[in-house]
């Protein structure tokens, strides 16, 4: 085989040229030639191979809060990553000419070399986001290691929808992770994006067990999971995990195969009413006129402000021995990580 071999499969007895992947809750049976769900991994000569291996859509540098990650290095530029491909079809992806597509041009980068241009940009921190970084797990599991080598902090931006051994591998090596938890319903998971509602949770789960930063989005999709029941669910599970995890409602614009009018903000102010005293943090994306502040929850006073991808640090200090950010007037902690 030419082409990069992959893990996380199977050889299917009594059939030596099909394989079984079993990095995503799809288990994808793949006879000789073909692709899965995701359209990157493929069945070839009775092994997974990866014909997608190091195939780059973009490169560029980004605010943090772009992925977005509020309480990790605020204000500071991050060299993200992206890929092609994607293990969930939602109807509504906004990235979906590199998600749901493969023909497209790229750049063929191997991990070290990725790895070496993001030490060179001026950044300290790499992220794999645009498309589900996770379908090549392989490569980022080099990259993040290269990373790691040098210095760089790790960031995941992803569906979290893979099972949990790989789910585990890739954790290990992050440092910080968004991850969208696209709706509370496994019936919406599973028949209206290609995605698996109890492998997600399980990936957060995960995520906060192993002491990796985490941030959540919600994307609020009219007549998808614009439910305040909806919403209520997924304040229960998040609040259960921590009632400290920032989470992202963004109001959805239509794209892709989706056209239903774009989430009235009202609806997101109702949201972020309901889930006051259950979780601290929570920040509307994709409307005006919303500030999204930090507040520091010992004195109060405002530790970070945004106006877009503007940021102002009225009351967020960094210890540059510790690392570790405190608020300027009461001087506790500030909940935000480098
Ligand atoms: S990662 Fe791709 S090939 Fe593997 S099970 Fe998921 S969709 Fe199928
Ligand atoms: S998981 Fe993300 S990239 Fe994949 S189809 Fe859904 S919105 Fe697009």
């Amino acid at each position: 085989m030419n082409v990069p071999e992959g893990r996380y499969y199977r050889v299917v007895q009594d059939r030596p040229s099909t394989v079984q992947c079993g990095l995503c809750p799809h288990r994808c049976v793949l006879k000789q030639g073909t692709f899965g769900l995701c359209k990157v991994r493929q069945g070839f000569e009775g092994a997974l191979a990866l014909p997608f291996y190091g195939s780059i859509s973009s490169i560029s540098i980004d605010p943090i809060e772009k992925k977005p990650l509020y309480h990790f290095r605020p204000g500071s530029s991050i060299f993200s990553v992206g890929f092609v491909g994607c293990n969930l079809h939602c109807p509504f992806c906004q990235n979906w000419e590199i998600s749901q597509k493969t023909d497209i041009t790229f750049r063929s980068i191997s991990p070290a070399e990725l790895i070496k241009l993001a030490a060179e940009s001026g950044t300290d921190a790499v992220a794999f986001t645009y498309s589900e970084p996770l379908v090549h797990i392989e490569y980022l599991l080099e990259a993040l290691g290269e990373a790691k080598k040098r210095g760089l902090a790790t960031v995941l931006v992803s569906n979290g929808c893979i099972n949990e051994e790989p789910a585990k591998d890739v954790l290990s090596l992050t440092d910080a992770a968004n991850i969208d938890l696209k709706s509370f319903r496994s019936d919406t998971y599973r028949n209206q994006l290609g995605g698996d509602l109890a492998a997600v949770c399980r990936f957060l789960e995960l995520a906060r067990e192993m002491n990796v930063h985490l941030e959540v989005t919600t994307l609020v999709v009219t007549g998808l999971n614009d439910s305040l029941a909806e919403a209520e669910g997924i304040v229960e599970f998040l609040s259960g995990l921590s009632p400290e995890i920032p989470w992202h409602l963004s109001a959805y614009h239509p794209a892709y195969r989706w056209h239903e009018g774009s989430t009235k903000p009202e609806l997101l102010f109702q949201i972020k009413n309901l889930v006051r005293g259950r979780l601290s943090y929570v920040y509307l994306g994709n409307i005006w006129g919303e500030t999204n502040q930090t507040l520091c929850s010992h004195c109060g006073k405002s530790l970070v402000e945004r106006s877009g991808y503007h940021i102002e640090t009225p009351g967020l200090e960094l210890n540059e021995e510790t690392k570790a950010y405190f608020c300027s007037h009461c001087g506790k902690p500030a909940p935000i990580y480098y």
